[in-house]
């Protein structure tokens, strides 16, 4: 896909970090695989990956956990 922020270039796979803020609560999620824009950086997270991290980020602060840093991984089964 294009890059919808720059429009100058084709989105490549790739892996980025993505950060959660809630409220006082803040979720680093490492290695998420997502497309990204070689010429500016944005990166575009699938949105199945997304509900899983949103899920987890729910998770977090139900457990009353104000800061975490995690690893994506795409084969564990998120439950509550
Ligand atoms: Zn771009």
């Amino acid at each position: 896909m294009i890059c919808i922020i720059c429009e100058e270039a084709e989105t490549l796979p790739g892996l980025t970090s993505i950060l959660l803020e809630r409220d006082e609560h803040s979720l680093t999620f490492n290695n998420v695989p997502a497309q990204i824009c070689p010429n500016c950086g944005e990166a575009y997270a699938e949105e199945s990956v997304t509900a899983n991290l949103l899920r987890e980020a729910e998770r977090m602060a139900r457990a009353g956990e104000k800061m975490e840093v995690l690893e994506y991984e795409p084969i564990t089964v998120l439950s509550s």
